[in-house]
């Protein structure tokens, strides 16, 4: 007999932890999911769509698929400066393919652990494979990280180091020179990114004007806090940190064009007044000036990111 929805969604997807995580109310069984927030503090809601074949390739582990989705959706909350507290996941699939939603559970519920962002519903139905997130996350009353207030002065940061992501693709089409330490490292930078969610709730204390998380590429990225904040932006090539294997790689324009223009690092890059030292682990890139738009002084054909229209 087929299986039916209610028993996929009790085999793969409710999970007892996520029922009783803190702040969870009401989680998978009923209606609605309820969460408790504290006295005064404010939601933070984002939404992501992953379809097959666009965001992930067919023949992508489905363990990835599953964490990856998490994380990209998780970063939205750590751009604002928010704090996890629940998801929910609207899962189509073509089929019943009982050994793909195990992979793909186990790997969203080991991200939903790490992030600590317990799965508290969803809906499932039948149709081309499309998995979309939508994330719940709390704000203090009286901040957040918004992308609008940059101020001329400002300067510019980053976390981490950038072009990994972009890299990996090199790794997944079989053409990473290399060796296979490096297409590893890439590899987990591509399918297991760390959302800063410690970085950008440390954010909302430093007195960041403005933040965003890189999943575009750097350059179309920071072209949003500029338009948001009605700034000019100048981005030093030579400050961009790169980790050791993009480093060591020969083509170093290749190199740049990664860390610039490459999304899915799922960085936070943001904007601190002049002075104003960041979090360890992040560099300084650059700075806002009067006027509009994004400069940089290594020339770039292509630079605006990924779009869908
Ligand atoms: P309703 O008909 O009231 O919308 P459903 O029958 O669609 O409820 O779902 C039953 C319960 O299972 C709900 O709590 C819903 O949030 C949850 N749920 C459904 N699909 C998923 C899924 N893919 N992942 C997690 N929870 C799910
Ligand atoms: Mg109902």
């Amino acid at each position: 007999m087929a299986i039916s929805e209610f028993d996929l969604i009790d085999r793969f997807f409710a999970r007892a932890a996520d029922r009783s995580a803190p702040g969870v109310v009401a989680g998978i069984g009923d209606d609605c999911a309820v969460l408790q927030l504290e006295p005064g503090e404010r939601l933070a809601t984002s939404i992501d769509t992953q379809v097959q074949g666009r965001h992930f390739m067919f023949d992508t582990p489905p363990v990835h698929i599953g964490y990856r989705a998490v994380a990209a959706a998780v970063s939205d909350l750590a751009a604002m400066g928010a704090q996890p507290r629940g998801m929910t996941l609207a899962l189509t699939l073509p089929k019943a393919d009982e050994s793909w939603l195990q992979g793909f559970s186990e790997g969203l519920h080991e991200a939903s652990r790490n992030f600590g962002c317990p799965l508290i519903g969803g809906d499932l139905t039948r149709g081309p494979l499309t998995i979309t997130i939508a994330v719940f996350g709390a704000l203090p009353p009286d901040r957040m990280l918004a992308r609008s207030g940059a101020q001329p002065g400002d300067q510019l940061w980053v976390s981490g180091s950038l072009g990994d992501a972009a890299a990996a693709l090199r790794v997944l089409a079989g053409e990473w020179p290399g060796p296979a330490e490096e297409a590893q490292y890439l590899l987990r930078r591509f399918y297991s990114p760390s959302p800063r969610l410690a970085l950008g709730q440390q954010l909302l204390e430093h007195g960041a004007t403005a933040a965003i998380d890189v999943s575009d590429g750097l350059l179309a990225d920071v072209g949003h806090i500029a338009h948001a904040s009605g700034v000019r932006i100048v981005v030093d090539s030579k400050s961009l940190p790169l980790s050791d294997v993009l480093f060591k790689f020969p083509d170093i324009k290749q190199a740049l064009t990664w860390a610039l223009t490459g999304g899915d690092d799922y960085e936070l890059c943001f904007c601190l007044p002049a002075g104003a030292i960041a979090p360890t682990g992040c560099a300084r890139i650059g700075k806002v000036v009067r006027g509009s738009g994004v400069e940089c002084d290594f020339a770039i054909e292509e630079s605006r990111g990924f779009r869908h229209f």
